[in-house]
């Protein structure tokens, strides 16, 4: 049984104060909740571990190096991460692929040096509107899949966060239908490479403007085992209904 997770990307927003809002949602969430996840900024993942310790929510990075140390002036590596106390590292977000040209090689090389260092990766996916347009995105899917997501995946160390391009911040989402198809698509496609028991233990979430009054029918779609949320997950009030509606 896989367990569900509400994953919380809160992208370049957040300063200090912003911790009152993770200890505001920590009051809010139970350990019989779904797996809850925040991954803030790089500059406040100590204060966030330190914080959250001995709560149910757990800290994740935004990005991380493909190297473990050395001379990348302003990145963060995995080792820096897993000190940090985090879990979880988010890899080839949309944004980090389009804005940084990360390709899916390197997403993938971020992707282990992630699981060098213990941790969770959660690795993006998603087409573009025009991709989408061009009836393109199975097979977009199926490209980003065997780039970016390494040999050795397994339901432990990797989480695959589906999030069309065209969704992210424009308040738009695709149709259930829609969601289920490209789901099925991934978790049939995991099988096929990594046989059942791997491919059915690693989680897939739906990402691109998941808000309190859409999350429930998302969640209806069996291969949907959580969200990766962005700006609902900024404020503990929009988030903590996400959460419950995984529960
Ligand atoms: P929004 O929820 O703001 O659309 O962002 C989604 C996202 O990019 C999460 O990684």
């Amino acid at each position: 049984m896989r367990r569900k997770l509400a994953a919380g990307n809160w992208k370049m927003n957040g300063t200090g104060n912003a911790l009152s809002e993770l200890a505001e949602l920590a009051q809010q969430v139970s350990p019989g909740d779904a797996e809850t996840l925040i991954c803030p900024p790089a500059t406040l993942l100590f204060p966030a571990c330190e914080r959250m310790r001995g709560t149910p929510i757990v800290i994740g990075a935004q990005d991380c190096n493909s190297e473990d140390a050395g001379a990348f002036t302003g990145d963060i590596s995995a080792p820096m991460i897993a000190d940090s106390g985090a879990s979880y590292v988010i890899v080839g977000h949309s944004e980090r692929r389009e804005g940084y040209g990360e390709t899916d090689a390197t997403v993938a090389a971020k992707t282990r040096a992630a699981w060098r260092a213990g941790l969770t990766a959660i690795i993006c996916i998603g087409e573009s509107g025009d991709d989408r347009a061009a009836d393109k995105t199975l097979d977009i899917i199926a490209d980003q899949l065997a780039g970016s997501v390494p040999d050795t995946a397994t339901g432990e160390n990797t989480v695959i966060a589906y999030e069309p391009i065209w969704a992210i911040g424009t308040g738009k989402v695709p149709s259930l239908d829609q969601i289920i198809e490209v789901h099925d698509f991934i978790r049939n496609s995991l099988i096929t490479r990594f046989g059942a028991p791997q491919g059915t233990a690693i989680r897939l979430l739906y990402g691109g403007s998941v808000k309190p009054s859409n999350a429930a029918e998302i969640f209806t779609a069996e291969n949907v085992d959580g969200a990766l949320v962005g700006g609902a997950s900024l404020k503990a009030a929009d988030f903590t209904p996400i959460i419950k509606a995984l529960s």
